[in-house]
């Protein structure tokens, strides 16, 4: 069997003893992958320095082997804080308005991803396969092409992709549009994603697709396809099994002294649409007052991507808006809304989840969203809580049985937190069954299955 190689812009290090385990749903799932099958995971190292480093270090753990870069600051800051996540990550979640452009920041990016290949190159063998993850890498095929990599080079984009007429918004969007016909398979996470890459791609190279849904380019083919990412839903449901006879499950049980727990966990990232969420919250107390004190609504937001501008307005709106929703609404025995800037290992998460009769996830645009599957997952079968799920997460396309809801309309998502809360159990039941086949089926583990056969035929058919 060929070897596996990982590339992502963060990798997820082996943990010391007792080190809390970082939040990131693409890292959680890539580990499980490597972990089935063994190989190598290239990346960032997480450190900055005076310069990029141009060798990778090498570290092993069990069938891992871990080989990474540091990377110079001014690079880190063109690279990530300013080109992927200033001007790409509004881009792809089709937040216009929030995109900054500067070419400067493009030549870091594209910098970087030549610094990474650089740096990957001497590690690959011939037959390798490389599966290269996210927005952080689209050139990286391309600088590998260059360097005479021959290996079957896939991608699989974990956000959302934009229809054509905002995509082409970029200012020289068609460097990133090149980069991509250096691979041979993109993964995306639903239809919708790949039809808007497809129409990009045919638009901008005149080039029809086959009936297999290959861009049939003048020079190669490049297959585009939607597999959705899964989570692995028996781990889940049985940590949410176990903690929930455990002592921080107790905590919060005793801490809600019987009432209702609706429960949101997001990064603090203006694409998960939490100011809107929590004034549907307040629509919610303030138009069906018999929740009043008998619900608690709690958000877990660790903070996200500090050095970026537009997080820390985020901040300060959602710090504003909760205190407004407990100063209008609090009793002295009770605040409405618990509001945390911290982040929760997963094993406490999912007791968390188990416990919680609402799950409230509504980003404005998300191109899964894994802690909707998780949700579902920890759930108990005798008496499961229901999901609120926005209509834009790609995990949507999937649990068709949530309650789907718009979240830009505050008003219709207080009401579907108001049906949720008062749901019959054997309507629960029903949906949360529905919900769970497509979470049982598509595991992480099938999720990479599918992707790495699609890659290795594309090699087949190439050799051939
Ligand atoms: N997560 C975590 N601790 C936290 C918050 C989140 O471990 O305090 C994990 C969560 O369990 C999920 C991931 O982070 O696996 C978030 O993935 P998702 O796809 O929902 O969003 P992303 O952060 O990738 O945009």
């Amino acid at each position: 069997m060929a070897r596996l190689v990982i590339v992502s812009n963060r990798i997820m290090l082996p943990r010391a003893h007792g080190e809390r385990e970082r939040a990131g749903g693409m890292a959680v799932a890539l580990r499980d992958a490597l972990r089935a099958r063994g190989g190598l995971w290239f990346g960032w190292s997480g450190e900055t320095a005076d310069a990029t480093s141009t060798a990778a270090k090498i570290a092993q753990s069990g069938r891992i082997q871990f080989a990474t870069i540091d990377l110079g600051r001014a690079d880190h800051d063109q690279y990530y804080n300013r080109f992927s996540n200033g001007t790409l990550w509004p881009l792809l979640h089709y937040r216009l308005g929030l995109l900054e452009f500067r070419q400067e920041s493009l030549d870091g990016y594209l910098r970087v991803n030549e610094a990474f290949s650089h740096a990957l190159r001497p590690l690959l063998r011939p037959d390798d396969l490389v599966w290269v993850h996210d927005y952080h890498l689209i050139p990286l095929a391309a600088s590998l092409r260059k360097h005479g990599a021959a290996n079957r080079i896939g991608l699989f984009l974990h956000t959302s992709f934009p229809p054509p007429a905002l995509f082409t918004a970029l200012p020289r969007y068609e460097v990133l549009a090149d980069a991509l016909t250096a691979y041979d398979v993109v993964g995306l996470q639903t239809e919708d994603d790949r039809a808007n890459l497809s129409s990009v791609m045919t638009t901008h190279y005149r080039c029809g697709t086959t009936a297999r849904g290959e861009l049939d380019l003048p020079t190669r083919r490049v297959l585009l396809c939607a597999m959705p990412v899964g989570i692995d839903a028996a781990a889940m449901a049985e940590m949410a099994e176990t903690a929930s006879a455990g002592s921080e499950q107790r905590r919060l049980v005793d801490s809600l002294v019987g009432r209702q727990l609706i429960l949101g966990v997001d990064r603090l990232d203006y694409s998960k649409g939490l100011p809107q969420r929590f004034e549907a919250y307040e629509r919610l107390l303030s138009g069906f007052a018999e929740h009043r004190s008998r619900v608690t609504f709690m958000q877990i937001a660790p903070v996200s991507r500090g050095e970026v501008r537009q997080y820390r307005e985020l901040r300060r709106d959602l710090d504003r808006l909760a205190g407004r929703i407990n100063g209008r609404f609090a009793e002295f025995d009770w605040v409405p809304v618990r509001y945390l800037n911290r982040s929760f290992s997963r094993q406490t998460l999912a007791g968390f989840y188990r416990h919680a009769r609402v799950g409230l996830v509504t980003p404005l645009r998300d191109g899964m969203n894994l802690v909707a599957k998780e949700y579902v997952a920890a759930q108990n079968a005798g008496d499961p809580g229901v999901l609120v799920l926005s209509r834009f997460a790609g995990a949507a396309h999937e649990l068709t049985d949530a309650l789907l809801v718009n979240p830009f309309d505050v008003d219709a998502m207080g009401e579907a937190i108001h049906r949720a809360l008062t749901m019959s159990l054997a309507e629960r039941q029903a949906r949360w069954r529905a919900m769970m086949r497509p979470i049982t089926t598509n595991t992480a583990v099938a999720w990479q299955e599918t992707f790495l056969k699609l890659l290795q035929n594309a090699a087949a058919a190439t050799a051939a």
